[in-house]
């Protein structure tokens, strides 16, 4: 279990809200994966195939730093992925198979990365030899940051582009300061260019630098651009004033605490907040209005209120189906479930969203198949902020435009002949940091391969 520090604290403050384990707590934790028969949580859970009950194993007998050695053979970067991964891994613990509680990996797993860095063992690891080979990786995000740790460090000169002022794609401009503390961002991208990469920031492929530019210079261009078009509400009223995509309202507050904006864009300071989508990304408005000083903040979502306890529809080994309740939920705010949104009202500025409850008919695991609208209850929910947490539908139109034989709407991983290749949330659509590493992995590995062999 996360343990966060006190609500009335963190409220008025940015700082990351988790508190990291004890030491002792952590030996302590580690030791109930210890008598575990048949672990799951690796192959099946973690997408990076972290050695979990090998890293656990070392963390329980006190050694950190074999903990950490092994880890970084298959996680790139442990601090940010011990900080924001939802833990599919704990969704498959052993565990959890009779319904009880898993073993904490993810905090373990931040003990490891914090304790590996204190102590120094995180360290530069340029490639003993250059092969000669150039790629551009194009965006630095998740995705392109870890392959182009990948390729560096099997000796390919790196250049990562990025549109933003400054590197790590949604890890910096879309998850809050909250859950992730952007100097540990700051510090990696440090290492990285110690390395030998080289970054181009406030470069947009497409529009400043031509695709073409970059194939003509490069051995491989890889896209790493992620999938970001937010998907819309078209409803009635959809054009009045005070209606913006959640991205764009976090990512403004994310660039007035690193310093790139002197005040944010949208703000939520004494405003009723209506979030459309109740997901991650609506949770991290929910945090970041209620930061910001929001009268008030009520989260919509059209799925029905999850159950307590794991659903039957999705049984262990599965990630389970089940009520996720963030630490910005608990710092304020109301969730309303099985409510679907009819029209925007105002007169040109949103002063109310129209919504109206639904009903669900569930398969018979529990699992919510399809809905029909309840007579009846229609009203109007006062707003003047409306931040759009729906997810994302794809890659920009310009942009598969100007790549060959791609597909809509997200890029192909590869096509033969080729110098173009893609990975992370622009090939997979929308997902979660540790897919986007393992993508990454797997593409870079696949692209030297090809490389080596000419
Ligand atoms: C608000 C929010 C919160 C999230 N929270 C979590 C979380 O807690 N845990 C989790 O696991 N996942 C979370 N996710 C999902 C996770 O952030 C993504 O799955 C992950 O970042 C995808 O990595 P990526 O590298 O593929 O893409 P991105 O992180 O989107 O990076 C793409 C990069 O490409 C750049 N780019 C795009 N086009 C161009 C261009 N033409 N030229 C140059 N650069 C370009 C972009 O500026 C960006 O930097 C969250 C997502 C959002 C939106």
């Amino acid at each position: 279990m996360s343990e966060y520090r006190p609500i009335e604290e963190r409220r008025r403050d940015w700082d990351e809200v988790e508190v990291p384990l004890a030491a002792s707590a952590c030996r302590e934790r580690a030791q109930a994966c210890m008598s575990c028969g048949l672990p799951f949580c690796h192959g099946l859970g973690c997408p990076l195939a972290n050695p979990i009950p090998e890293t656990n194993a070392a963390v329980a007998a006190g050694d950190d730093a074999l903990a950490h050695a092994l880890l970084a053979q298959t996680d790139p970067f442990p601090e940010f992925t011990s900080r924001v991964c939802p833990a599919l891994c704990e969704g498959s613990c052993t565990r959890g198979m009779d319904g009880g509680a898993p073993v904490d990996i993810r905090a373990l797993e931040r003990h490891i990365s914090d304790a590996a860095w204190a102590a120094g063992l995180v360290r530069p690891e340029p490639p003993a030899r250059r092969l000669g080979l150039r790629v551009a990786v194009v965006g630095s995000g998740p995705a392109g940051l870890a392959a182009a740790e990948r390729l560096n460090r099997a000796g390919v000169d790196v250049t990562v582009y990025e549109r933003d002022h400054a590197p790590g794609g949604l890890l910096r401009y879309g998850i809050p300061d909250f859950k992730l503390d952007k100097r540990l961002i700051d510090r990696r991208i440090e290492l990285l260019e110690f390395e030998g990469i080289c970054f181009v920031c406030d470069a947009e492929i497409g529009r400043d630098i031509a695709p073409e530019w970059l194939a003509k210079r490069h051995d491989a261009v890889l896209w790493a651009v992620g999938a970001g078009v937010p998907r819309d509400l078209p409803v009635p009223g959809r054009d009045l004033a005070g209606i913006v995509f959640a991205l764009d309202f976090l990512k403004g507050q994310n660039r007035v605490l690193s310093g790139e904006l002197p005040e944010a864009p949208i703000s939520a300071a004494g405003r009723r907040v209506i979030v459309i989508g109740g997901g991650d990304t609506g949770s991290d408005c929910v945090g970041t209005a209620i930061r910001q000083g929001a009268a008030s903040v009520t989260q919509i979502e059209i799925l029905p209120r999850p159950p307590e306890t794991r659903s039957p529809s999705t049984p262990w080994p599965r990630w389970p189906w089940k009520l996720r309740t963030s630490s910005s939920h608990e710092e304020g705010g109301e969730r309303l479930w099985s409510v679907e949104t009819l029209a925007f009202e105002g007169v040109g500025h949103i002063e109310g969203v129209r919504v109206r409850d639904v009903a669900w008919s569930l398969s018979p695991f529990g699992k919510p198949l399809s809905q029909h609208p309840i007579e009846g209850t229609k009203r109007t929910l006062p707003a003047d902020l409306v931040l759009l947490a729906m997810g994302f539908t794809g890659v920009p139109e310009g942009l598969l435009a100007a790549l060959p034989r791609q597909e809509r709407p997200y890029l192909r991983a590869e096509t033969a002949g080729s110098p173009h290749v893609a990975c992370g949330d622009c090939v997979t659509g929308p997902s979660l940091v540790v897919r986007a590493l393992a993508d990454a992995r797997r593409t870079a590995d696949a692209l030297l391969a090809r490389l080596t062999a000419r």
